[in-house]
């Protein structure tokens, strides 16, 4: 395992906490979920023009790994958006986000999922990770043309999220990650 500033910092970046939330069937759901990031640490010790900064600590592939991990929970997407964003402005890269994807802008060519079909991934990047809220809202709606009511679903994004999907390795890299800009 190589080393990184997840596993080898002075503490663990990831705050845990054990959260509870009403969920689309009613009920009410509770777990153990990331409520917090430390930010300033991770910015710390790896931005290039930090005084304590860590090359040997900052290998962003493997960090993103540690950090966007399948089958964790977060407490709502935004905490995972503004993770994100942090690292993708150190490592040098842009962030896109797109209802329950979080990627790099460089994923894929037109946002779908055909040149996996393909088997080819030459022209994107895999960088991408998929999300699932706990709970979709609904709201009763009419449809025109028939006047019968109809339930819509609603992705409900300041609910808690599971990680579902997560690949963190970007593919031609020394094309679209740049110089970090400064994140401050
Ligand atoms: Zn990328």
């Amino acid at each position: 395992m190589p080393s990184n500033i997840i596993c080898k910092g002075t503490k663990n970046l990831k705050t845990f906490d054990t959260k509870s939330c009403v969920v689309t069937n009613g009920t009410t759901q509770s777990g153990s979920m990331i409520v917090a990031f430390n930010l300033q640490q991770l910015t710390e010790v790896c931005h290039r023009n930090s005084t304590k900064y860590n090359s040997s600590l900052c290998d962003f592939d493997v960090i993103a790994s540690e950090i966007f991990k399948e089958g964790e929970t977060w407490v709502d997407r935004t905490l995972v958006k503004d993770v994100m964003d942090r690292l993708a402005s150190l490592h040098g890269w842009t962030t896109k986000i797109t209802q329950a994807h979080l990627q790099c802008n460089r994923f894929g060519t037109n946002d779908t999922t055909r040149q996996f079909a393909s088997g080819s991934l030459k022209s994107g990047c895999p960088f991408r990770i998929t999300l699932t809220p706990w709970n979709r809202s609904k709201t009763k709606k009419v449809i025109l043309t028939t006047g019968k009511q109809k339930w819509i679903y609603t992705d409900d994004w300041s609910a808690p999220v599971i990680i579902q999907r997560a690949n963190c390795t970007h593919g031609l890299a020394r094309i679209h990650i740049s110089e970090p800009t400064r994140p401050y």
